[in-house]
């Protein structure tokens, strides 16, 4: 198969063709159906399996699917360490680069002040570290998160072994609880079993 069987929009479509992808990994595949019906999910993925793609275009299709009159922050995007987060973020503003969507960053290790300023301005997706998430949303009114309608805990196993488990709590209680989460993780631990059953509904498993 093709993404564009897939039924994604054309924006999306032109996003993908401008990376050079043009078939699905396998991840891709079982994640964008079950994505785009609004599910909560549980991924089994490592780095390296197109896994960034696999949250990143079922999310731009529901933003656009569903589009907002005024900025607000709809999107949450968690991961472990800087560089991931980065990276996910130069991945992020490449396939939405043929829509109007507009992200932030709450990255530790980066300039907070610069981040409060976009924060700001509402940021469709917020591409973050739990550490900096948490600072941002306690120590600036500039960072509203009561707004968001998906999140997405990527490598919840190394987010755990980094010590965020009470972050990644705090922030599960700050999101409204009507919203789509998605985990990702390449090991199942006993403490990323109890992430899921804090943190998700009903969640469909996809294992690669
Ligand atoms: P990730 O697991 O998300 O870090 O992605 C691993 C690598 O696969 C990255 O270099 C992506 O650019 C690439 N990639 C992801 N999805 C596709 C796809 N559908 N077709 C070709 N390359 C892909």
């Amino acid at each position: 198969t093709a993404f564009h069987t897939m039924n994604l929009s054309r924006p999306i479509l032109k996003g993908l063709a401008s990376v050079g992808f043009d078939k699905p990994t396998p991840i891709q595949a079982k994640t964008i159906p079950v994505a785009l019906e609004g599910k909560d999910l549980v991924g089994g993925a490592v780095t390296g399996s197109g896994k960034t793609a696999a949250f990143l275009i079922p999310i731009l299709e529901r933003l656009l699917f569903r589009p907002k009159r005024t900025a607000t922050t709809r999107v949450a995007i968690l991961m472990p360490t800087r560089e991931l987060a980065l990276q996910c973020f130069n991945v992020a503003k490449k396939l939405a680069a043929f829509t109007d969507i507009t992200f932030g960053q709450a990255i530790g290790g980066l300039n907070s002040r610069e981040q409060e300023k976009q924060l700001k301005l509402r940021p469709d997706i917020v591409i973050a570290t739990p550490g900096r998430f948490i600072d941002l949303e306690r120590n600036s009114a500039s960072f509203v998160v009561n707004t968001v309608e998906i999140l997405v805990l990527d490598e919840a196993d190394r987010m755990l072994e980094e010590g965020f488990a009470d972050e990644l709590n705090e922030i599960l209680g700050k999101i409204p609880k009507s919203r789509q989460t998605m985990l990702f993780s390449a090991t199942m631990t006993s403490k990323v079993d109890d992430l899921i059953r804090v943190g998700l509904q009903r969640p469909v498993r996809l294992m690669v």
